[in-house]
C-alpha cells in the first residue's frame, strides 16, 4: 500500500468514526429480583414469581465500574448503542494500525525510525502491568 492509499484509508476510517451515532460501553443483562415485602408473590413458597425483567447495563470507565438501569422500552436503542461502541473499537484499532503502517512507510529510509531495529522498541513501548 502506498502512502496515498494509506492516507485515504485513514480518512475513510475517521469518517466512519465521525458518523457513528451515540454509543455505550458494557453489556446489558436481564434480571429478575426478589423484593423486601414479606408476603409478596416473589416469595411464594410454592410458585414464586420474581419481579422483572429488569435490564441493567454494566460497564467500567477509567477503571471504575458502574451500572445503569434501562427501561424495557429503551432496550432496542441501548443495544444499538452498545453495538456502535464495538464498531468504534474496531475502527479505532484499524485507525491506529494504519497510522503505524503510515509511519513505517514515511520513515522507512530514516535511520532513527527504521525497520532494521527490533520492531517494537521505537513505536510501541512495552507497558508494564
Ligand atoms: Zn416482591
Amino acid at each position: 500500500m502506498t502512502i496515498t492509499h494509506l492516507e485515504k484509508k485513514i480518512k475513510a476510517i475517521k469518517n466512519k468514526i465521525f458518523q457513528l451515532g451515540p454509543m455505550l460501553p458494557g453489556s446489558l443483562k436481564k434480571q429478575w429480583n426478589v423484593c423486601g415485602k414479606k408476603q409478596c408473590k416473589c416469595k411464594d413458597p410454592k410458585n414464586p414469581k420474581k419481579h422483572g425483567p429488569y435490564y441493567q447495563l454494566s460497564f467500567s470507565i477509567k477503571g471504575k465500574s458502574s451500572t445503569l438501569f434501562v427501561k424495557e422500552k429503551n432496550v432496542p436503542e441501548i443495544k444499538k448503542r452498545i453495538k456502535r461502541f464495538k464498531i468504534f473499537k474496531q475502527l479505532s484499532n484499524e485507525l491506529i494500525a494504519s497510522y503505524v503502517q503510515l509511519v513505517r512507510k514515511q520513515f522507512q529510509n530514516s535511520t532513527d525510525l527504521g525497520d532494521n531495529h527490533s520492531d517494537s522498541e521505537h513505536l510501541e513501548p512495552k507497558i508494564k502491568s
